[in-house]
């Protein structure tokens, strides 16, 4: 079995930076992660310096190669069943391989989305259909752009997105708004339909909402909220503290928890945030700060 001084699970934006801060340090490092990726539905990343509009993989390709060039850094294409144990001796079972032993653990395991059940909208998702306004909303400046459902965030979604589009409507697919949320919309002047949603299609560059009155909508783009949860069930087989929106909670060094397990990236939450701040920039950031957090701990560990 192979010993580590850290196993980080994970090679996107987060475990790929902690991979190239670890072998900059010299920890010897096992990167384990398989070809899924949250962003794997977009063709283009946005709100990253210098590399606004890149496609996300030749990101990820590009960092893979500075991190490989490292001595103490390692890649194993392989999906992690469990990790068990604790500082100093942790386990990772991988799909048939042999398992890994590592002192410390890196989680960057990130998360799944599930979309909403309208259809089209998985077939346009990460294009004419996006989550986040940070990430796509400007791609729809000047167009008129819906907002699907009757969540409570629809209200500050119409907000955030009355500087970009020409127009908004929101599409409540049947639901019901709070009255509270009602009367921000019929504030900012944005129209509520609220008849079902059949289905959401493209057409040239944009979108048809067919509503099941027969009426359709036309859209220059498309937000919708997602559900997401951990992708990998390590939080739960390490015991580790998860916050009110199902993230990792983390210290500002991307400790969790437990001793000697580290989360970064979509998968964490760091002190102060709501939510974890889902991008790329932001999960390569918070890699960085917990593979500081490991060497820093361990480096203090040898002079205690
Ligand atoms: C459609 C869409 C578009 C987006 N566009 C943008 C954008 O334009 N700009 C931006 O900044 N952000 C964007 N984001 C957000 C961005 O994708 C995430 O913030 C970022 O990818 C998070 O990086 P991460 O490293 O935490 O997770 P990921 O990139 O999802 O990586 C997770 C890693 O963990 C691995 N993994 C999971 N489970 C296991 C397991 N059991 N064993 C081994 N490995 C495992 C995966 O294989 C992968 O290697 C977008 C998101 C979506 C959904």
């Amino acid at each position: 079995m192979n010993d580590y001084d850290v196993a980080v699970v994970g090679a996107g934006a987060a475990g790929l930076q902690a991979a190239q801060t670890l072998g900059r340090m010299h920890q010897s490092t096992v990167v384990l992660g398989t070809d899924r990726y949250r962003n794997d539905p977009t063709g283009h990343m946005h709100n990253f310096l210098g590399h606004d509009g890149t496609p996300p993989a030749e990101l990820r390709t590009a960092a893979r190669k500075d991190a490989e060039a490292y001595d103490d850094v390692t890649f194993r294409d392989a999906e992690v069943l469990s990790v068990s144990g604790s500082l100093g001796d942790f386990v990772l079972e991988l799909a048939g391989e042999e398992p890994v032993r590592a002192r410390r653990v890196l989680l960057a395991s990130g998360v799944r989305d599930t979309l909403p059940a309208v259809p089209g909208v998985t077939e346009n998702f990460g294009d004419l259909v996006a989550h986040c306004p940070f990430c796509h909303g400007h791609e729809y400046a000047g167009t008129r752009v819906g907002i699907l459902g009757s969540a409570p965030h629809v209200g500050a979604m119409a907000s955030m997105l009355g500087p970009i589009a020409s127009e908004l409507v929101v599409l409540t697919d049947g639901g019901a708004l709070e009255e509270s949320v009602a009367q921000t919309l019929a504030r900012l002047g944005v129209p509520v339909v609220e008849a079902g949603v059949r289905e959401v299609r493209r057409e040239g560059s944009g979108l048809v909402v067919d509503l099941a009155d027969g009426a359709t909508v036309d859209l220059g783009g498309l937000l919708v909220k997602t559900d997401w949860a951990l992708a990998g069930p390590f939080a739960e087989q390490l015991g580790l503290e998860v916050s009110e929106m199902g993230a990792v909670v983390v210290d500002a060094f991307g400790r969790t928890s437990v001793p000697g397990v580290f989360a970064a990236g979509d998968m964490a939450q760091g002190p102060g945030l709501p939510m974890p701040m889902a991008s790329v920039l932001v999960a390569a950031a918070s890699g960085q700060m917990a593979a500081a957090g490991c060497v820093q701990d361990a480096a203090l560990a040898r002079i205690a």
